[in-house]
């Protein structure tokens, strides 16, 4: 079997310990190419995962007085490799890469059985540029279906905004006519950086009734 990212040929080293702890083996990444992914250390802030603190960080504080209560899992820091996937995945169109992290996400997924999934959703025009949502290629690659409750208007690129411009521009989301939402979502996104988008529409669901809707990420 090949490394998705780096193509080298994986050789299967059956050790006592990978038998005792029943590791995954339909990982897609050799060991190299997963040693270059970080996970998020232990420290950090218990409502977004923000790491260097392990109270809750400004950020969440802000939105708490928003009214938002961040309730945000991640597995990955955003560091250089990680950047190198996303550009790779998402502006380059690779979709063969959505299954790199499959195995990760599914260990994560799992863990919310309670919960519908719903993903953030592309603007129609972004998805025709794209030819896919990447959010939904991760999802469906770690082996779970999602909700389609969500849309998106097109909107300028909001790298270009800071935080209060983000804030104070009308959300481009929308919850679609006619679906019913689900009291318990956790809701799905490729990377959280100032959790601007994630949490607005967190608030939006919450707004149309839905009791507990948590956010998690890839990415970090
Ligand atoms: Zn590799
Ligand atoms: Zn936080």
């Amino acid at each position: 079997m090949k490394c998705l990212l780096c193509g080298q040929i994986m050789k299967t080293v059956l050790t006592f310990s990978s038998l005792l702890l029943l590791r995954n083996d339909d990982s897609c990444l050799c060991s190299d190419c997963d040693f270059t992914f970080e996970r998020i250390g232990e420290e950090n802030c218990p409502n977004c995962m923000k790491t260097g603190l392990s109270t809750k960080c400004q950020d969440c504080q802000l939105w708490c007085k928003e009214g938002v209560e961040v309730s945000h899992r991640a597995i990955f820091t955003y560091d250089q490799a990680m950047k190198d996937f996303f550009s790779r995945y998402k502006f380059d169109g690779d979709f063969l890469l959505r299954k790199v992290f499959a195995s990760f996400l599914s260990a994560e997924l799992k863990k919310y059985k309670e919960y519908r999934f719903v993903v953030i959703p592309l603007s129609p025009e972004r998805l025709l540029d794209r030819g896919f949502n990447q959010v939904e290629g991760l999802v469906e690659a770690a082996g779970f279906s999602y909700l389609d409750l969500l849309g998106k208007r097109e909107e300028r690129a909001s790298s270009s905004k800071n935080r209060s411009e983000r804030l104070g521009t009308e959300l481009p989301f929308f919850i679609k006519s006619g679906v019913t939402i689900p009291k318990k979502i956790l809701l799905i996104d490729d990377i959280y950086t100032t959790g601007a988008t994630i949490n607005r529409v967190k608030r939006m669901l919450e707004e149309a009734d839905a009791k507990d809707v948590k956010t998690f990420s890839l990415v970090r």
